[in-house]
């Protein structure tokens, strides 16, 4: 193993093309009408804004931010917001996309939409991150709504970003705690949401793992990205007994053949931020956790970690998508022609939305569950996910992606066609 943790760029791929090229591939396996591929691959609403912010140095920074509706024909837009260097508006354009489709395929009430600020938020105070936060809201404050636009966290952004947006927003719209999800549990969050992606990802990894015959206690795996998906997907896969030989965030990759404390692991990045300095394995690079020769790999940290430069170094055989778009469209041939099980990130990761639409009952009820109230509502909804995507792939003999984007382009289409006002 090398000892330099190179970090593994994004590629430049669009992710949006990638969405497309998939839409178009699953529209052809249900021979769709015209009219709703045109409806599908373009989004309702983009929203561009520009805040000024003063910085603490007495200066004035201008940041640029998005957020795109792309469907409301199946409820409220529901995406989260994220923070990042890389946020444009390809990017947040396939994220709403994808949002549209998870929340189609976990059956919720909702269509799809997505955030995001272009920013690396460690480079930045928290009260200059408030301040940015606030200004987003006001800009958006006419998007967002209860029952038309509802945001939540994504990457580099928790429950203190969506306090300060419910708080923005409660200054103009009074208190409304459903206009926002993944909130801390003292202002209307849920027992449950922190973890809910995470715990999605185990759930669906389990059932990808029933239907290969496997034990997991034979299982070996590899994470990468230890943050709020990959460190709650690898501590309870770990408790299933996985053994996890390698986990990575952007400060590298932790490596260890007979397996890794995860649970040291997950203590130390709470108590650190991430997982630098962690003696916990030998150091591996980004890129080398990818294609190291484990049974499941779980990337968590970013969209095209794999394409078709590394498509084929994968020896993995079956892959859950954490993270969005971790897998870019020129890729999918290569790893279906290794025969690679993959279940996709709009089924694997629909655990955090699944749980912010609890969240999003719960506020409108005024009526809080336990945990494991919410877990056992959730934990059915996504294995009844993962049927329904799993029927679709043996009745299209198609990928699990495919099938996963047909089983949400239905839905979608149908629930068009029964409006009838395109
Ligand atoms: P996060 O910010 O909590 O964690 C991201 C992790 O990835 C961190 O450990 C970070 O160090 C690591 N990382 C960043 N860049 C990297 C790189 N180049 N190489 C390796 N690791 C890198 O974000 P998150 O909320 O866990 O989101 C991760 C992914 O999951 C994103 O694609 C996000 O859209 C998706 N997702 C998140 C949620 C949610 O509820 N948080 C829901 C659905 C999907």
């Amino acid at each position: 193993m090398s000892s330099v943790n190179t970090i593994s760029q994004p590629v430049k791929v669009s992710p949006y093309q990638s969405l497309l090229k998939r839409l178009n591939e699953a529209a052809d396996i249900l021979n769709l009408e015209d009219r709703f591929r045109a409806v599908l691959s373009v989004p309702e609403k983009i929203v561009e804004v520009n805040m000024p912010v003063k910085l603490d140095n007495g200066k004035t920074e201008v940041f640029n931010g998005y957020r795109v509706v792309n469907s409301t024909v199946l409820g409220p837009s529901k995406g989260g917001i994220r923070y990042s260097e890389h946020v444009d508006k390809d990017e947040v354009m396939a994220l709403a996309g994808w949002m549209t489709l998870k929340c189609s395929i976990a059956g919720l009430p909702y269509g799809g939409a997505k955030g995001g600020i272009t920013l690396d938020p460690k480079k930045y105070s928290v009260d200059e991150l408030e301040r940015l936060t606030r200004a987003y809201t006001r800009r958006l404050k006419d998007v967002f709504g209860v029952d038309s636009d509802v945001p939540a966290p994504d990457m580099n952004t928790g429950g203190r970003e969506m306090a300060w947006i419910a708080d923005e927003y409660s200054r103009f719209y009074g208190n409304q705690p459903g206009v926002i999800t993944g909130k801390p549990l003292e202002l209307g969050g849920s027992q449950g949401r922190s973890a809910a992606t995470g715990r999605g990802v185990m759930t669906t990894a389990m059932c990808a793992m029933k239907e290969l015959g496997w034990n997991p206690r034979n299982v070996t795996a590899a994470v990468q990205g230890f943050g709020n998906v990959g460190s709650f997907g690898a501590v309870l896969l770990w408790e299933k007994g996985v053994k996890i030989l390698a986990i990575s965030d952007i400060s590298g990759g932790y490596f260890n053949e007979a397996g890794l404390d995860i649970k040291g692991a997950f203590e130390y990045a709470a108590k650190n931020g991430s997982l630098a300095g962690w003696t916990g394995g030998t150091a591996i690079s980004n890129a080398e956790l990818l294609e190291l020769d484990v049974m499941l790999l779980a990337p968590c940290a970013m969209e095209n970690q794999i394409t078709q430069a590394n498509a084929a170094n994968i020896k993995a055989k079956l892959m859950v998508e954490g993270a969005n778009g971790p897998v870019s469209a020129d890729a999918d041939a290569i790893l279906d022609s290794k025969g690679i099980m993959i279940v996709p990130d709009i089924l694997a990761n629909a655990g955090g939305v699944t749980v912010s639409y609890l969240e999003w009952v719960q506020n409108r009820a005024g009526h809080y569950w336990t945990e494991s109230e919410v877990n056992e509502k959730a934990d059915p909804m996504l294995e009844r996910a993962f049927a329904e995507v799993f029927k679709a792939h043996k009745d299209y003999k198609c990928s699990m992606r495919l099938a996963a984007y047909v089983v949400g382009i239905k839905r979608v289409a149908s629930a068009v066609k029964l409006k009838g006002n395109y």
